[in-house]
């Protein structure tokens, strides 16, 4: 049977295609949460963990996996960018737009805009709402949960999906034009899971989103059953404005030993930066506050100016 489709679009010369959804659960209820990945099309984490959530939540609906039910209804876009995530793009590949600078959208504008459009009509209705995200090509993040401006609720429940840091942004106030900003706007609970790099998958941070996702449905009372064993981490809080990037001052290799979540403490050794040439350090790169490793580099070509790391001080 053919999915739903958010949006149906042609093609100048190839046949038509879809953004193709999941709606699991009883069709009688409102949406209870709504899911989207993909929105870049190269952030592959949250397109397979979405993907397989998906597939395992069409398990729970059937009876197949015993002692769990489902007890809300549940919306799943695993690929919002259809058409990037084909052909390994973060953008739209035909005017190679960003659709998270496109929302609200418009449905009588540009392809973009016409799919930033259905896909804020697809979860407005959603009272909890969850945006999936990776680092760029370059760079890694350890998964974590990302809030914006949050309400005492969005506060309360980031804690459930169980990540070892919640990290809180401010908004954007003059880029008012992504998925998260258009959410906010419509009120609900809104958050932003990130985990990995773009490109590939990193099937540990997979693993890790996956079982906080469902953490979360349990939390929500969404999924029901038998009770899950509770993940181990110590939990973070870091305010907005208390986070440190840490940028190279020279050109070179960038090569380090460290994973992301190491905890550092100020002047730990974060990598190297060689030259290309002669093999010889350049510069030593040190972590310039202790705190957390959010996020590493993993390009090894670097210009000056360049991001290293990322470094949350709780
Ligand atoms: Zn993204």
């Amino acid at each position: 049977m053919k999915p739903p489709s958010l949006l149906h679009m042609s093609a100048p010369c190839r046949e038509d295609f879809d953004i193709p959804f999941h709606q699991i659960g009883d069709s009688k209820l409102e949406f209870s949460i709504a899911l989207v990945a993909g929105v870049h099309g190269n952030e592959l984490n949250g397109v397979f963990v979405l993907s397989r959530l998906a597939d395992y939540l069409h398990g729970v609906e059937a009876g197949h996996i015993p002692g769990l039910r489902l007890n809300g209804r549940v919306l799943i876009v695993p690929a919002v960018n259809v058409l990037g995530l084909n052909t390994r793009m973060r953008l739209w590949p035909f005017d190679k737009t960003d659709i998270n600078r496109m929302f609200p959208g418009y449905y009588l504008g540009e392809t973009t805009q016409r799919i930033a459009a259905a896909v804020l009509e697809a979860t407005k209705s959603a009272p909890i709402r969850l945006d999936l995200h990776s680092g760029n090509l370059d760079f890694e993040e350890l998964p974590h949960v990302r809030l914006y401006e949050p309400t005492e609720a969005e506060r309360a429940k980031a804690e459930w999906f169980g990540f070892s840091s919640i990290v809180e942004s401010r908004i954007e106030k003059i880029l008012t034009v992504s998925l998260i900003q258009a959410w906010k706007e419509l009120g609900g609970e809104n958050f932003i899971l990130r985990a990995g790099q773009a490109g590939n998958l990193q099937l540990p941070h997979c693993e890790r989103m996956f079982q906080a996702i469902l953490s979360f449905l349990e939390r929500n009372e969404i999924l029901g059953g038998k009770p899950r064993a509770e993940i181990e981490e110590d939990q973070h809080y870091f305010a907005p404005d208390k986070h440190f990037r840490v940028i190279t001052e020279k050109a070179g290799f960038f090569v380090s030993k460290l994973e992301v979540g190491a905890w550092l403490r100020a002047g730990d050794l974060i990598g190297y930066l060689y030259d290309g040439f002669t093999g010889k350090v350049r510069e030593e790169m040190h972590a310039p506050v202790g705190g957390l490793l959010l996020g590493l580099r993993r390009q090894p070509l670097v210009f000056e100016g360049d991001l290293i790391a990322r470094i949350q001080c709780p």
